[in-house]
């Protein structure tokens, strides 16, 4: 089968028979033993939200989908810098400003260790700080 589009209302995609031909003016089947009466050949619609991990838009042989994908895991691999290397959520702070000045701290040790720089005495002091 032969992906033909998403219905994006409907949240379903649908494949095609990959043999339809539109040579003629009208779309018709040309498998040796039709695979179906209708005129377009074998339809099918699969609905996105009962299996999105097989199904999903864009589909996951797409140039969109690896962009996507990549800017997905460039952020879980920033969170997971942010919570595990510099224990963000290992601070004792109650006030929401005190988690906001954690926060920042390590998004310039994220900056520092983005530029590679020979560790410095400033991100020495930031990382005994995180
Ligand atoms: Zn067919």
């Amino acid at each position: 089968m032969r992906r033909d589009g998403t219905e994006h209302i409907k949240g379903r995609t649908k494949f095609k028979c990959p043999k339809i031909s539109f040579a003629g003016g009208s779309p018709h089947c040309t498998c040796e033993n039709p695979c179906s009466d209708a005129k377009y050949g074998r339809t099918v619609h699969l609905v996105m939200d009962e299996n999105p991990r097989l199904f999903n838009d864009p589909p996951r042989s797409s140039e969109k989908w690896k962009l996507e994908y990549n800017a997905r895991t460039s952020a879980e691999r920033c969170n997971k810098r942010e919570k595990l290397d510099y224990k963000l959520e290992d601070g004792r702070y109650r006030s929401s400003k005190m988690w906001y000045c954690r926060l920042f701290c390590i998004m310039m040790c994220q900056h520092l260790d983005a530029w590679s720089l020979p560790e410095t005495s400033l991100q020495n002091l930031l990382g005994q700080a995180a």
